[in-house]
C-alpha cells in the first residue's frame, strides 16, 4: 500500500522540493497546506498517514496546529524546521510527533526521517489490529460462557455438557459457537 503524505509548508519551493524527493521514493503526496488552518481542515479531508509540517508559516504557526490535529486526528507529524528551539523541544513530547527534519534538507536526511517515521506508524497499526482482534476474541468468548451458564441452569446440566451441546449445534449447523451461543441467549430473552 502506497503511504500517503500530507506537507505542509509556506515556501512553495521548499514544499515542491519536498514532493519530488517523496513521489520519487513511493510516497503519494495527498494534499499540500500553505498554513497551520488548512493543513487542519485538509488533514480531515484527506487523512494522511503521516504529515511533513513546516513551523513558521502565517495564519496559524505548524506547532499549534500540530496540538489541534493531534487532538482531533492523532494523525502523526514530522516537523521540518530551520531552528531547533526549546519551543520545539517541548513540543517533540506530543504523542503524535514522531520527530524532525532540520532545513535545508536534502533527499538524505528526509528519507532516513520517513522511514523511521512510517516503521513507527506501521508497528503502532499492526500492534492495534492486534488489540482489537483479541478484544474481539474475547467478546465472544463471553458470549459462549454466558449461554453456557444459561444452559447449565435451564437444562440442570454440567459446564462440559453445557459446553459440548453448544460445540455440537455448531458443528451440525456449520455455524459459529458464537452465533449458537447468541442464539440461546436471545431466546432466553424472548421467553423471559
Ligand atoms: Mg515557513
Amino acid at each position: 500500500m502506497t503511504r500517503k503524505v500530507m506537507i505542509v509548508e509556506d515556501e512553495s519551493l521548499i514544499a515542491i522540493d519536498l514532493q519530488f524527493i517523496l513521489e520519487d521514493n513511493g510516497y503519494e503526496v495527498v494534499a499540500h497546506a500553505k498554513n497551520g488552518e488548512t493543513a487542519i481542515e485538509l488533514a480531515h479531508l484527506y487523512r494522511p498517514q503521516l504529515i511533513l509540517m513546516d513551523i513558521k508559516m502565517p495564519k496559524l504557526d505548524g506547532l499549534k496546529a500540530s496540538k489541534i490535529i493531534e487532538q482531533q486526528f492523532g494523525i502523526p507529524i514530522l516537523f521540518i524546521s530551520a531552528y531547533s528551539e526549546k519551543e520545539l523541544l517541548s513540543y517533540m513530547k506530543q504523542d503524535n510527533v514522531l520527530g524532525y527534519v532540520m532545513k535545508p534538507f536534502s533527499e538524505k536526511n528526509v528519507l532516513p526521517a520517513l522511514e523511521v517515521a512510517f516503521h513507527q506508524i506501521e508497528k503502532f497499526d499492526r500492534l492495534n489490529g492486534k488489540l482489537l482482534q483479541a478484544q474481539h476474541q474475547m467478546e465472544k468468548r463471553k458470549v459462549i460462557e454466558r449461554a453456557k451458564g444459561l444452559l447449565m441452569q435451564l437444562e440442570n446440566i454440567s459446564e462440559d455438557q453445557a459446553y459440548k451441546k453448544i460445540r455440537n449445534e455448531s458443528m451440525r449447523t456449520q455455524q459459529e459457537m458464537v452465533q449458537i451461543a447468541q442464539q440461546i441467549l436471545n431466546t432466553q430473552q424472548v421467553n423471559s
